[in-house]
């Protein structure tokens, strides 16, 4: 059964590791990260953005799949499905169609809009025991059309948003989605420490976790952070193996053209990805 992502982050605030969110994009994705967490005890957040739910067919298609994946698979460490980077409707949508988890992604409006809208949703989540991720800050990069531009959060913004009674925060530290540029500046612990000094219990969350060097990513975590979204180190991956397969010709060998014999390498490497980044998480047998 899908669980609230706040039991799991909560508990990881207080033992100082952080959970992995890992974007979904098809069943193969769904079902390597699923098992790759059941294999190594770990709880899990299943991302899903608004395109790649539109992808998938619509977000009960989604629920669909995830909630037949954990009966079918036998997985019992806690799973949320969350939605990513969610527009209002976004929210409402998945509310509706049975995710356990939604980010309101209000960054682009003004702090009081983004205030409203928010408090809105946290009375509708809160009352149906699924959990909300707010955030403060464009995280910079591109996310599904949406760009950003690797603001750094007012820390004074952040608290007034977790103070509404979110689940957890989301705060643009200097963090960018998909590959860092060569002259990136690295994470603003400064304003990572502000924020979490202000915000005390409040899970942080850090978005745009590929390529970030593995000493911020641990410095992060001792300052609060307990939810690390990955999503383009898992596609890197797979992109890669897939592209081997091919380019070692073994879909003209037998029946290396069978889809299942095709996507087998890019499933294997993200369930590689997704372990490797469980270790560094530490949320491994935390489940
Ligand atoms: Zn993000």
């Amino acid at each position: 059964m899908l669980v609230s992502a706040k039991e799991m982050l909560q508990k990881a605030k207080a033992g100082k590791y952080a959970v992995g969110q890992f974007n979904i994009n098809n069943l193969e994705w769904t079902k390597a990260i699923l098992l790759t967490a059941q294999e190594n005890n770990s709880p899990v957040i299943l991302g899903v953005s608004e395109g790649a739910g539109k992808y998938m067919c619509g977000y009960k298609t989604v629920v669909g799949m995830v909630n037949g994946m954990l009966e079918e698979l036998k997985i019992t460490v806690p799973v949320a499905l969350h939605l990513d980077h969610g527009s209002y409707e976004g929210a409402m949508a998945c509310i509706e169609a049975g995710f356990s988890s939604v980010m309101f992604d209000g960054s682009h409006y003004s702090i009081e809009e983004n205030i409203a809208k928010t408090k809105e949703l946290v009375d509708l989540t809160s009352s149906k025991g699924i959990s909300l991720e707010a955030e403060v800050g464009a995280i910079g990069g591109e996310e599904d059309g949406v760009i950003g531009g690797g603001e750094v959060a007012d820390p004074n913004e952040c608290k007034m948003i977790a103070d509404l009674g979110v689940t957890m925060l989301a705060a643009g530290i200097g963090n960018i989605h998909g590959k860092y540029p060569e002259n990136w500046a690295g994470l603003s612990f400064d304003t990572l420490d502000d924020i979490q000094k202000l915000t005390k219990e409040m899970p942080l969350v850090l978005h745009g976790g590929t390529g970030i060097p593995e000493d911020m990513i641990k410095k992060a975590i001792s300052l609060g952070v307990s939810k690390i979204n990955v999503n383009t180190e898992c596609q890197l991956a797979f992109a890669a193996e897939t592209r081997k397969y091919i380019e070692e010709g073994k879909d003209l060998q037998g029946k290396g053209f069978d889809p299942r014999k095709i996507l087998a390498p890019g499933f294997e490497a993200i369930k590689a990805t997704v372990k490797e980044k469980m270790e560094l998480f530490g949320s491994i047998n935390k489940a």
